[in-house]
């Protein structure tokens, strides 16, 4: 007799994706013959079969409220047979099987959403923030205000495809940067070590907090009779990392953090390869609610870029060719000594420690 051996349920992990897939992508699985941008914000994927599936795409602002969600699922109920997808950068995109329905889906968009549409080949794909405040507690500034800020100042360069080449934008709220690599990257710097409440330090955060300062800057001190911690000043790099492990080890200043817009990151293969991008300009003030130095720092940069990139060149391809020399001199910006990454003591202050890192 055979029994079959039984499984506990798993409830963790991503759902088998096939069975969300739209009913014309299901169908022609892997055996696609083309794809062409019909419109900026608007593509099609045709099979061998014939069938063709048109995308519309449209930048969302990430943070959303639930009744926008539900207004974003009635237009895919109504033209989408219910699917649409979100990209990696909080792109909607709304999957059509009838290219009658693209300008009715395109005006409920921008009349009941009032999301533009585009972001499709030479433009800019959406601007794309970190979690914030929302689900982290190291934010340093509100990443999807100065994100909001951007975008209305961008918005031509989202809905027309009009750019050498495509870019991407990001702001990360601290200086660990969960925003990645981008053409252009927008990250708030701390300028000071943490100041630690020794009085609030809870026994159970100590080891984390040795473990996680990547230099090693952290180690432990009885304060007043009390475990605590003290940090090695010269050492700091001020990234934060230790106020992620523990909030006693406070590093945000809202006098002394700043903005700094790094360039040049890349995170596909193609071309060119992975590039990490590099430090552009620093010290822009982090100025709610609209941050008008660093909008007017990426326009610079992307007017420089439209001037003087070839077709195709992405922007840390064009200062490749150009020169670093060229990029300050058409940007404007002023190349300093904190340009130069001239570290080169890795080996005697990079944390070695084999604690598990949380
Ligand atoms: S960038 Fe920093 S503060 Fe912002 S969400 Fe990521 S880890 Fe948190
Ligand atoms: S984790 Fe970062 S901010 Fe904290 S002490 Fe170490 S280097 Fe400084």
């Amino acid at each position: 007799m055979t029994t079959t051996k039984k499984t506990a349920p798993r409830d963790n992990g991503a759902p088998e994706f096939k069975k969300f897939l739209h009913p014309l992508m299901a169908k022609n699985y892997g055996k696609w013959k083309y794809h062409e941008r019909l419109r900026p914000g608007v593509l099609v994927h045709v099979a061998e079969s014939g069938d063709a599936l048109y995308t519309v795409r449209a930048g969302s602002p990430r943070t959303m409220s639930v009744d926008t969600v539900r207004k974003i699922c009635t237009i895919a109920d109504k033209y989408c047979q219910g699917h649409l997808r979100f990209t990696s950068r909080c792109n909607i995109e709304f999957l059509l099987a009838r290219e009658e329905d693209i300008d009715p889906l395109i005006r409920e968009v921008r009349d009941i959403l009032g999301f533009p549409v585009g972001g499709t080949g030479p433009s800019i794909s959406n601007v794309i923030h970190t979690q914030g405040w929302l689900h982290c507690n190291l934010p340093g500034t509100d990443a999807a205000g100065a994100v909001k800020a951007l975008m209305d100042t961008l918005y031509e360069d989202f809905v027309n495809e009009r750019l050498p080449q495509r870019v991407k934008i990001s702001t990360s709220c601290c200086q660990i940067n969960c925003g990645g690599q981008s053409d252009i990257a927008i990250n708030l710097q701390h300028h000071k070590p943490p100041k630690i409440d020794h009085g609030k330090m809870q026994i159970c955060e100590l080891p984390k907090v040795v473990a996680i300062c990547p230099v090693a800057a952290v180690r432990p001190r009885r304060v007043e009779g009390r475990d605590s911690l003290e940090v090695i000043e010269e050492k700091c790099m001020y990234c934060g990392a230790c106020h992620g492990q523990c909030p006693s080890m406070e590093i945000r200043d809202a006098e002394a953090d700043t903005l700094s817009i790094w360039v040049g990151g890349k995170s596909a293969s193609t071309r060119s390869g992975p590039s990490f991008m590099k430090l552009a300009t620093y010290g822009l003030p982090n100025n709610p609610p609209r941050w008008p130095e660093v909008s007017e720092a990426v326009c610079r940069i992307l007017d420089a870029y439209k001037a003087g990139a070839k077709p195709y060149e992405r922007v840390g391809e064009w200062i490749d060719r150009v020169g670093w020399k060229r990029f300050f001199e058409v940007t404007g910006f002023p190349f300093t000594k904190y340009h130069i990454d001239n570290y080169r003591f890795a080996r005697t202050t990079f944390n070695t420690s084999s604690q598990v890192r949380l």
